[in-house]
C-alpha cells in the first residue's frame, strides 16, 4: 500500500520536499469495515491551510500521517451489508492506493448518472460550492453582472456557467489566454480578463463591466480583489469562497481597506463553507446533474496520471496548471 506523508510544514509555498512517498502497512478491513482501491485522488487548494499549524474549520494535517483528501475508489472487499465488492465510492480516504473505511466514511456513486470522477468535481465539493455560494449568498438576477475570479478552476467554471443559466452578464478573471479562449469560446462567458497580463486590470475590468458589478464570487483575493470591489453596484453581493492569492504568504497582504466600497454600495460580503450547507446538497445535486443532462453545464477535468504526482499536481494549483478540476489517476477500474 502506497502512501504519500505530510513530512513538514510548508512556510510559504509548498514544494515536493513537504511530502514523503512510504510503502505502508497492508490494509485489513475488521468486520463492519470495506477496502477500498483508489482510483482518482483530489487536490484542492484548501488542503494547503490544513497544511499550517493553525486554527481553521478543519484541524491542520497531523505530520507523517497521510494527507487526508477526497477520492473515488472501487470496493475490493466488503465485510459490511451495506457496500458491495464492486461499488464505486467516494469519500475523504486520504493519499494513498488502498484503504480501509467504515459505512459512514463514504458515499456510493451513481455511475448512470456521470462518470465517477464527477464525483470529486462537479457534482461533489467544487460543484457544490459554486451552487451554494452562488445561488445562495450572490442571488444572481437576470440582467445582473457577475465577476468571478479563478474563473477557469474547478469553483470558478461552475459558478460562471450558472450565471449564465440565471441570465447575468458573466466575467472571468483567469491566468492564460488559453484559460480566457475556453471560457470564452466553450462556456459562454461574456468576458475574461487574464490578470497575468492585464496592464491596468481595473481600466480592463471597467470596459467588461460597463453597468458595474451586481456580484463577485470571490476565489482569490489580493490586487484582483482590490480592483473588482472598486466597482461595486448599490446593494453587490460578495459570496466569498476562497483567497488562494494569500495561502502562501509568508506576510500579510495588504492591500486598500475594502470596508468603505462596502458600506458606500450598502454591499454584503459573506464567507461560506460548503459543508455550511450539508443539509440541502440534496437540494442541489439533482439540478446539477439535470443542467449537465441538458448541456447547460459543462465541466472540464486536468487529469494527471500516477500515485507519485500527487504532490506535483497539488503544487500546480498554485501556479495555474489546471483548467476546470484537478485530479490524480492512480489506477484504472
Ligand atoms: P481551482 O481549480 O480554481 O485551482 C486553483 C486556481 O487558482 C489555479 O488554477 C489558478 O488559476 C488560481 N490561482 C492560484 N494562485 C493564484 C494567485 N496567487 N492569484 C490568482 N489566482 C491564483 O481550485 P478550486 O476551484 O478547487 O478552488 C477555488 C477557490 O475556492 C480556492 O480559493 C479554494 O480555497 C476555494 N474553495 C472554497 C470552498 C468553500 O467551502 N468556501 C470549497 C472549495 C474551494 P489561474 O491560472 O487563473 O491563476
Amino acid at each position: 500500500n502506497k502512501q504519500i506523508l505530510l513530512v513538514s510544514r510548508p512556510q510559504g509555498m509548498p514544494s515536493e520536499n513537504n511530502f514523503k512517498l512510504v510503502e505502508g502497512p497492508l490494509s485489513i478491513p475488521q468486520e463492519g469495515e470495506m477496502l477500498v482501491r483508489i482510483l482518482y485522488v483530489s487536490v484542492d487548494p484548501y488542503m494547503r491551510g490544513r497544511m499550517n499549524d493553525a486554527k481553521s474549520y478543519v484541524p491542520p494535517y497531523p505530520l507523517n500521517e497521510v494527507v487526508n483528501s477526497g477520492v473515488v475508489g472501487q470496493v475490493v472487499e466488503s465485510r459490511t451489508s451495506e457496500f458491495q465488492t464492486g461499488d464505486i465510492v467516494s469519500g475523504y480516504l486520504g493519499w494513498q492506493t488502498y484503504a480501509v473505511a467504515k459505512p459512514r466514511q463514504v458515499k456510493k456513486v451513481d455511475v448512470s448518472l456521470a462518470p465517477m470522477t464527477t464525483a470529486l468535481g462537479v457534482l461533489g465539493m467544487p460543484g457544490l460550492t459554486a451552487y451554494f455560494g452562488l445561488l445562495d449568498i450572490g442571488r444572481p438576477s437576470q440582467g445582473e453582472t457577475l465577476v468571478v475570479s479563478g474563473a477557469a478552476g474547478a469553483v470558478g467554471m461552475i459558478v460562471g456557467q450558472i450565471g449564465k443559466i440565471m441570465g447575468c452578464r458573466v466575467v472571468g478573471i483567469a491566468g492564460s489566454d488559453r484559460k480566457k479562449e475556453y471560457l470564452i469560446n466553450e462556456l459562454g462567458f461574456d468576458a475574461v480578463i487574464n490578470y497575468k497580463t492585464a496592464a491596468n486590470l481595473k481600466n480592463d475590468l471597467k470596459e467588461a463591466c460597463p453597468g458595474g458589478v451586481d456580484i463577485y464570487f470571490d476565489n482569490v483575493g489580493s490586487g484582483i480583489s482590490d480592483a473588482v470591489l472598486s466597482l461595486l453596484n448599490f446593494q453587490a453581493r460578495i459570496p466569498l469562497c476562497g483567497q488562494i492569492a494569500l495561502y502562501n504568504l509568508e506576510k500579510p497582504d495588504i492591500g486598500p481597506r475594502i470596508q468603505t466600497q462596502l458600506l458606500i454600495n450598502s454591499a454584503l460580503m459573506k464567507g461560506f463553507i460548503v459543508g455550511n450547507y450539508a443539509d440541502r446538497f440534496h437540494e442541489a445535486m439533482p439540478q446539477l446533474a439535470q443542467w449537465i443532462k441538458d448541456g447547460r453545464l459543462k465541466y472540464k477535468e486536468s487529469i494527471v496520471e500516477g500515485f507519485e504526482n500527487i504532490p506535483k499536481a497539488f503544487l500546480g494549483l498554485f501556479t495555474g496548471e489546471n483548467l476546470g478540476k484537478q485530479l490524480v489517476k492512480v489506477s484504472d477500474l
